[in-house]
């Protein structure tokens, strides 16, 4: 490759340090002909300071800034070319001037890098596979520590190395499969007995596999959690508390609390990391019969943010009997399986009139908490509802460093190709087909694991996936 690409990898704005990458052939002749005073001989991996100036031949130049170099030789560089780094003061001014007199520096074929780029280069050299390019990305955009740790981990390579496995198992299959298909006329076929159990084997082994591949597939809820959140629905009659709840949950009054119901006419969302763990909280206009155009839409909006959620929380007052909002709420939430419902009998500083078996005979799954939501019992009330959080969702064992969770969609979509074409394997094996049009099933999902850490991915592909990136990394 003849290209060398350049671009300031720093985010834009005032920093302490910013910096010009560059990666390409090129990268050495432009540290010599940026760097004032460059030495003939430059170590790569050395950090040499110096004045940046457009063209250290010229005694005369003007000074851009002064940076630190730092070349690196190929192959031992993130995108496995030669590559330079410029660290200098992170202004946008001097980087832009550092990276005009780069493009300018004369070198052949400098030009600016795209978004995703320098990974791109990574991926192709074969620095990484696919999944750990996506990784990168996941990693910048994470914004909670889950998230973080799942990426992390899938950049060293676990999700890598899980398909990799599961692949290599295909591959011996398919190797088996080969030879059955090849020597149909060998004496295992004469013998009816004989071929039974082979096929009963290849049977055992695709399900085993298949099982692997479902087993992946069962952390994407977790993987999604990481990245989206857990989505918490607040739901309960004007007045009972949602607002103080949420604004306990997220730490501070971001929520406008009021006296007067039904004043949430709308679905808030806000977003909080709850220890470590996103939660998105949608507080509701509640389920109230009502003519008002405005409030019939929120009302449609909690019907469906209690469809699409985690884990639902009703908030009742409990200082009073329970009413006819109460009921409709209730009657409303009998439908679901309570199961991910945690209830909060709230006001408890005012009375207990509402008791915790009133909601349990009609949610008999629901988690119940009997609190109070202001003052000093609000952070406590916060904590339990966490915590029942977690106990509900299973996230308090998840280790995302030692497991391999799968966290991103392309990821899913390959897995469910996988799955569906080892089924289909086993479908035909079971009902006698050929073993031939078993095995094109079987190539099938070894081919869409493939592309999960990417063997056989177009440039489409290529091109979705780092177009999600920054320019400069
Ligand atoms: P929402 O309409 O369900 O969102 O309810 P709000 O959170 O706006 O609360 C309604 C009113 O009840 C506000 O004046 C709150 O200060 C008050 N409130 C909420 N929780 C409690 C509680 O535990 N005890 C007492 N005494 N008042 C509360």
């Amino acid at each position: 490759m003849s290209e060398t690409i350049a671009a300031i990898s720093t985010a834009p704005g005032e920093g302490g340090i910013g910096i010009v990458r560059i990666s390409g052939p090129a990268s050495l002749g432009i540290m010599k002909k940026l760097m004032s005073g460059c030495p003939e001989e430059v170590e790569p991996r050395h950090a040499y300071w110096g004045r940046v100036v457009e063209d250290s031949n010229n005694s005369e130049a003007e000074i851009i800034d002064e940076a630190v170099f730092l070349y690196m030789q190929g192959p031992a560089s993130y995108t496995g070319e030669d590559m330079l780094e410029i660290q200098g003061h992170g202004s946008n001014v001097s980087l832009k001037a550092i990276l005009r007199a780069v493009l300018g520096s004369g070198e052949d074929d400098v030009r600016m890098a795209e978004p995703g780029e320098f990974t791109k280069l990574a991926f192709l050299n074969g620095k990484m596979d696919l999944s750990q390019a996506e990784a990168v990305i996941d990693i910048i955009q994470a914004r909670s520590d889950m998230s973080l740790g799942i990426a992390e981990s899938q950049r060293e390579g676990r999700l890598s190395r899980t398909v990799k496995d599961i692949r290599s198992e295909l591959l011996d299959l398919l190797a088996e499969m080969a030879v059955d298909i090849d020597y149909p006329e060998a004496d295992l076929y004469d013998d009816t007995a004989e071929t039974e159990k082979i096929v009963s084997s290849h049977i055992n082994r695709l399900r085993w596999i298949s099982s692997e591949v479902e087993d992946l597939l069962d952390t994407a809820s977790i993987g999604r959690i990481a990245r989206e959140g857990v989505r918490a629905v607040i739901v309960g009659k004007p007045n009972a508390g949602k607002s103080s709840l949420m604004n306990a949950l997220l730490g501070e009054g971001r929520v406008i609390v009021t006296d007067v119901p039904g004043t949430t006419r709308d679905t808030v969302e806000e977003t909080a990391s709850i220890g470590g763990i996103p939660i998105v909280l949608v507080d509701t206009a509640g389920l109230r019969d009502t003519d008002d155009k405005v409030e019939k839409i929120g009302i449609e909006r909690t019907v469906q943010a209690i469809a699409s959620s985690d884990i639902v929380i009703l908030v009742f007052d409990g200082s009073k009997e329970l009413d006819e909002e109460d009921d409709r709420v209730l009657k409303y939430m009998e439908n679901f399986s309570s199961d991910n419902f945690i209830a909060v009998i709230n006001k408890e500083d005012l009375g207990t009139t509402v008791t915790e078996q009133m909601v349990s005979t009609r949610l008999p799954e629901a988690s119940v908490i009997k609190t109070s939501l202001v003052g000093r019992g609000a952070a406590e009330a916060a904590k339990n509802i966490r915590d029942k959080i977690n106990t509900i969702l299973e996230l308090s064992s998840v280790d995302v460093r030692e497991m391999t969770i799968v966290n991103n969609e392309r990821h899913v979509k390959m897995l469910r190709s996988a799955e569906r074409n080892l089924d289909e394997a086993i479908d035909m094996l079971q009902s006698g087909e050929p073993m031939e049009v078993a095995e094109l099933s079987v190539h099938y999902a070894y081919n869409a694991l493939g592309k999960i850490i990417g063997e056989e991915v177009g440039e489409e592909v290529l091109d979705t996936v780092f177009s999600r990136f920054c320019l400069g990394k």
